[in-house]
């Protein structure tokens, strides 16, 4: 496998095109938008410069990754020589099988086609296409560059040659792949958003505040961030998507999100990205914010 083609380049997009690069990959990356790509360029940039001054690369190896990536806005001609389609494009269930169905049909009968989300059903995404054998889940933790591991989710198709060749070419950009079934949040969701819902309702019914619960979690069980930090980090609005995937697809309760997540999303309180969720960052760092917005209110006999 040489050439590889990236959809989407946003976060995780310009990280995922980033790491193959610089492994040796051939990368056309494609995005709807234009300023999108210069953007990603940027930030791929600004990204290899700090690996250079931290010695993990040398300024020729920086060059060759930024050469070996192309930009395209034109998806026919950015995947028409794919050995490999990564899709990063936006968490939209239409977006994701509109996108499928026109690589089912743009790309040699050979290539694989994966998709980096984090909780559209792979089987599903597989269906729309005539290569159900050969679609499969490759999730990327965020920052790509420097995270290790990939959660390899085979589809109920996926065969088991794909499988194999996806785990061996993670390998080959120094990662750890996992191999998963696909269920709903598949391993990391699965766990990882329940944490973070339990810590929010923990902080609804008033048995602690952000920077206890946070601290807890961090000195207690040596989380490297508190699960209100993280929510804020990953995104509120993406955490309660994924919680009611959870809650729909295993049909039950115990994933219900917390109704001060589902107040604070309605609110357009989203995290780091607007500015302000369990902490305020509008001032440029991170900054509690007043205890009593998360406290669900008691009524009170006179
Ligand atoms: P993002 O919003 O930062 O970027 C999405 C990009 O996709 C945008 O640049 C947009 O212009 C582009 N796009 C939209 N429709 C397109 C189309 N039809 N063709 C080509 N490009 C298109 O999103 P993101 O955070 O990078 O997430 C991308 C995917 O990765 C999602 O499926 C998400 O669930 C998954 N994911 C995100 C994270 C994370 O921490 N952000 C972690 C793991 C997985």
């Amino acid at each position: 496998m040489t050439n590889i083609t990236v959809i989407g380049s946003g976060t995780m997009g310009n990280g995922i095109a980033h790491t193959f690069a610089q492994f040796g990959f051939k990368v056309n990356l494609v995005d709807i938008n234009e300023a999108a790509l210069q953007k990603a360029i940027a930030t791929i940039t600004k990204n290899l410069d700090r690996q250079v001054q931290k010695g993990s690369i040398t300024e020729d190896v920086k060059n060759i990754t930024l050469k070996n990536i192309t930009t395209l806005t034109d998806l026919a001609k950015g995947a028409a020589n794919a050995d490999l389609v990564v899709e990063a494009a936006s968490e939209n269930i239409d977006v994701k099988l509109k996108i499928f169905k026109q690589l089912d049909e743009i790309c040699q009968p050979n290539t694989i086609l994966a998709s980096n989300t984090s909780s559209i059903s792979i089987t599903q995404i597989a269906a729309v296409t005539k290569r159900a054998d050969k679609v499969i889940g490759m999730h990327f933790m965020n920052p790509v560059p420097v995270m290790k591991l990939i959660e390899v989710i085979r589809g109920y198709s996926t065969s088991d040659e794909v499988c194999d060749t996806i785990m061996e070419m993670s390998k080959k950009l120094n990662k750890v792949p996992v191999e998963v079934n696909d269920y709903p949040g598949f391993v990391a969701n699965k766990i990882l958003m329940p944490m973070i819902n339990e810590a929010i309702i923990t902080l609804y019914e008033g048995v602690a505040g952000v920077e206890e619960i946070d601290t807890v979690m961090k000195l207690g069980m040596a989380h490297p961030m508190g699960p209100l930090q993280l929510a804020d980090f990953i995104g509120l609005d993406v955490c309660l998507n994924i919680l009611r995937v959870l809650q729909d697809g295993f049909g039950n309760p115990k994933y219900a999100p917390c109704p001060l997540l589902v107040n604070m999303v309605t609110a357009g309180h989203l995290g780091v990205k607007s500015g302000k969720g369990f902490y305020d960052y509008s001032g440029g760092g991170k900054e509690l914010v007043p205890a009593d917005r998360f406290k669900k209110k008691v009524a009170v006999e006179a």
